[in-house]
């Protein structure tokens, strides 16, 4: 098959069968390609070494990289024109001591008004979170796996709520995942020298209403998120926990102390996307079902901590044990629920589960 037909055909059924991204990753011999959907990597299929470089170099050269440079990492993007709509890539590459080459390609979502909403079985926690993003300063956090829909809800929460007032609204990504016009998406560019770090100061520098920022991942950027949230913005952020009380335990871990938690800290709120359970197939929708497609296969199941639990949970040890949450609307006891509604199969509600 031609090299371009092959690429087009990769990214349409990655897109069709919701991945998040596409990894082709090298072994001795060959290559492997996996799609991640859920935030797992899935095993697509073995691909020869020689058509994977085709593959990969083809990749590079769409996307303005150094097609001769195959030891230092690159990063790249295209605008890819499928049928009847375009597709924007991300790719980046990286060599191992070998030097072969790996890919992943990251595919972006735009937002078109509510067509990337997922939806969800409990409106309650949705309720919540539209009452937390009404506050003109403050710090709210997400947390939850790789490509549980995190982006997506941050985005369609403040999107839905600056369109009944004008606001403006800053985003520091690396990268971004969803194209949003009436934001301002800045972006990390380290070949540029726009580092992290430099876009969070310039972007608070600016005073935004809001500012959605990709992740907390050092005491850096924690420090600068505490600074921002306690001089009058809101500040929506990610960061990686396991559970809805173990971002408190990251969060002192990166040296933000509990009175700035207490000062700051409006809510948290843990998320993951579960495959829905299709009613015609009586199994689950990521499986063989085509009665639902693309967004439709999936729903979100939140827990949001806000007011008397957070403060509750801000008591210091419960943040030392890093317990799990039990109250009626922790992540697992919904799961639970969607489970004894039917909403998902007995594999989803096992496999879900925060251990
Ligand atoms: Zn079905």
């Amino acid at each position: 098959m031609e090299i371009e037909k092959f690429a087009e055909n990769l990214i349409l059924e990655a897109r069709n069968k919701g991945a998040s991204d596409v990894h082709l990753l090298p072994e001795l011999t060959h290559y492997f390609l996996f799609f991640r959907i859920s935030g797992e990597m899935q095993k697509h299929s073995l691909v020869e070494s020689k058509e994977a470089n085709r593959l990969i170099s083809y990749f590079k050269y769409l996307s303005g990289m150094d097609v001769g440079e195959r030891r230092k990492p690159q990063s790249g993007s295209v605008q890819l024109a499928l049928k009847e709509s375009k597709q924007a890539l991300r790719f980046s590459t990286i060599s191992n001591f070998r030097s072969q080459e790996s890919l992943v390609i990251r595919l972006l979502n735009k937002m078109h008004t509510g067509s990337l909403k997922y939806t969800t079985f409990f409106q309650n926690e949705v309720i919540k979170m539209n009452e937390l993003v009404r506050f003109k300063s403050g710090l709210i956090l997400f947390s939850g796996p790789v490509g549980s829909g995190k982006t997506t809800t941050m985005y369609q929460l403040i999107k839905d709520y600056h369109s009944e007032r004008s606001q403006q609204v800053i985003t520091v990504e690396d990268p971004v995942e969803i194209e949003e016009t009436s934001f301002l998406q800045t972006e990390v560019n380290e070949k540029a020298g726009i580092y992290y770090e430099t876009l969070l100061k310039s972007s608070l520098r600016h005073h935004p209403d809001t500012m959605i920022i990709g992740e907390i991942r050092d005491e850096e950027t924690a420090k600068m998120v505490i600074r921002g949230a306690l001089t009058g913005h809101l500040i929506i952020a990610t960061i990686h926990a396991k559970n809805a009380v173990g971002v408190l335990s990251r969060l002192l871990e990166l040296g933000v102390t509990i009175d700035q938690l207490r000062q700051t800290l409006l809510g948290i709120i843990f998320q993951k996307l579960v495959p829905k359970r299709c009613f015609f197939c009586e199994e689950e929708t990521l499986a063989v079902c085509s009665h639902f497609k693309g967004y439709g296969k999936r729903a979100v199941i939140y827990e949001v901590l806000t007011k008397n639990e957070l403060q509750s949970c801000l008591s210091t040890e419960s943040i030392l044990n890093n317990q799990q949450t039990d109250t009626p609307r922790s992540f697992n006891r919904l799961l639970r629920k969607a489970y004894a509604y039917g909403y998902i199969t007995t594999t989803t509600f096992q496999k879900y589960q925060i251990p």
